[in-house]
């Protein structure tokens, strides 16, 4: 029972490894499309913009009077203020700012691009640079990315640097550094519903995966447990239910024919099988059962033995089989006149033993003397047209007058068939009719 336990516990461990497993295939992939989704629409947004100052920049070199000054302040008014941009600078090519993020450093010199980096690295801690080959002819850019772990890198800027060129001279250096911390939410978005798609796999996939494994594999287990259990207290008649075709009906099968083998072997082993009754193994057993029963209820049990008078004669004058013959047609007899609760059992050679429950010896010396007397007109010998009747001594004891255990019961009912042989043989012989008279 508790191996069978130990497999329910272990069918949910394998549901849940399953669903977890599953789970982690889902939400991964989910979330490894997702980020790329997330990144490119993040690229391409940063890049558009881009595209678009620098465009204007170019635009507006058309207008007349257009100076580096005018073109760069009115590019900076417009979109330095923007909160996703970390730092940006305009700055002349040979490295002197004309306009900047921060308005203290207009008319400074452009810091080094290594110093601009540092700019950004004081803001986000552990940072590195990571050069992506996006390259062009108009602008270079790199994604920053917060290193912290080779598992962990995402970017937290972009770095773009466009020359501004007009009629083949580069007049302006575009420097911007866009954040990505609207792209760090969405990623953190997506990293919560990957978690929240993995726990949901792995708990729906346990529950469905466990229910399924239940029914296909943990019942029909069960099923022949409880059956095996069930024929092991004695109820040999049980079989296996066969659901389906899969191997547990196999095995159920299989199962039923070994209960069906067992329960052939046992009837072989109980029955004798000359005359069908049961034999003295099984009498002994029953017994025992019925004067325990007895006791406990304060029942009376009647015991009769009978043996068939002179016997031999029959097999020494009309052989064996004829003899065999007249073993079965008494026991075909005796068991006609029985009640369907009296027991009957060949007790050996020419002896049987009708255990009558709840029945007292006046009742039983009755339905006793009802079978002696018709005896003869049902048990005989058929030699050449002539019935040779046969007839049987009985000895009677019943519990718990004449004895307290099965084997002084049948003891005590020997030896009032004894009696009754001796006393002349065709009769019924009680064992306290006998006790009265010894005493
Ligand atoms: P009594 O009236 O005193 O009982 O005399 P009897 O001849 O019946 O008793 P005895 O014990 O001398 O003989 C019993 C005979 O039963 C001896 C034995 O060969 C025969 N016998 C025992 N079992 C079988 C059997 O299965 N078939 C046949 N045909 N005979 C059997
Ligand atoms: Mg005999
Ligand atoms: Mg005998």
């Amino acid at each position: 029972m508790l191996g069978l336990r130990s497999l329910r516990a272990k069918l949910l461990a394998l549901s849940v490894g399953i669903s977890l497993i599953l789970g982690l295939i889902l939400g991964v992939t989910w979330l490894y499309f997702q980020v790329d989704t997330a990144i490119t629409e993040a690229d391409f947004h940063n890049t558009s913009i881009l595209n678009s100052i620098t465009g204007i920049m170019i635009d507006e070199y058309k207008e007349e009077d257009a100076t580096d000054l005018y073109v760069s302040t009115h590019v900076g008014r417009a979109y330095f203020p923007d909160k996703t941009l970390i730092f940006a600078e305009i700055t002349t090519p040979d490295g002197r700012v004309v306009s900047s993020k921060d308005p203290k450093r207009v008319g400074k010199r452009a810091k080094h691009i290594q110093e601009i980096r540092d700019v950004v690295r004081a803001k986000k801690p552990k940072t590195e640079f990571l050069i992506l080959s996006r390259a062009g002819d108009v602008f270079s850019g790199t994604t920053v990315v917060d290193q912290i772990s080779p598992f962990n890198t995402r970017p937290i800027a972009q770095e773009f640097t466009a020359p501004i060129i007009i009629d083949g001279k580069v007049r302006l250096v575009l420097h911007m550094y866009y954040s990505m911390d609207r792209l760090l939410v969405v990623l953190n978005r997506l990293e919560y519903i990957a978690s929240l798609i993995i726990l949901n796999t792995t708990l729906f996939g346990a529950v469905i995966s466990f229910f399924l494994l239940d029914r296909i594999v943990y019942r029909p287990i069960m099923r022949l447990e409880k059956v095996a259990e069930e024929i092991a207290s004695g109820e040999v008649s049980r079989r296996v239910e066969i659901v389906g075709y899969d191997e547990f009906s196999e095995l159920g099968n299989r199962f039923n024919e070994m209960a069906d083998s067992l329960v052939h072997a046992r009837f072989e082993a109980d029955t004798d099988s000359l005359t069908g009754l049961y034999n003295y193994r099984h009498m002994q057993g029953y017994l025992e059962s019925q004067i325990n029963l007895a006791g406990r209820y304060q029942r009376e049990v009647t015991i009769a033995m009978f043996d068939i008078d002179h016997f031999k004669n029959v097999n020494d004058l009309y052989g064996h089989q004829a003899g065999d013959t007249v073993l079965a047609l008494a026991a075909e007899y005796v068991l006609s006149e029985l009640r369907e609760v009296d027991y009957m059992a060949r007790y050996g050679g020419e002896e049987f033993v009708v255990i009558l429950p709840e029945t007292s010896a006046r009742e039983a010396i009755q339905v006793m003397e009802r079978i002696r007397e018709g005896f003869p007109k049902n048990v005989y010998v058929e030699c050449m047209g002539v019935r040779n009747p046969v007839y049987i001594s009985i000895g009677i004891a019943d519990f718990p007058l004449c004895a307290q255990d099965a084997t002084n019961l049948l003891a005590a009912s020997d030896t009032a068939m004894l009696l009754a042989k001796r006393k002349g043989r065709n009769q019924i012989s009680y064992f306290r009719t006998i006790d009265k008279k010894a005493g």
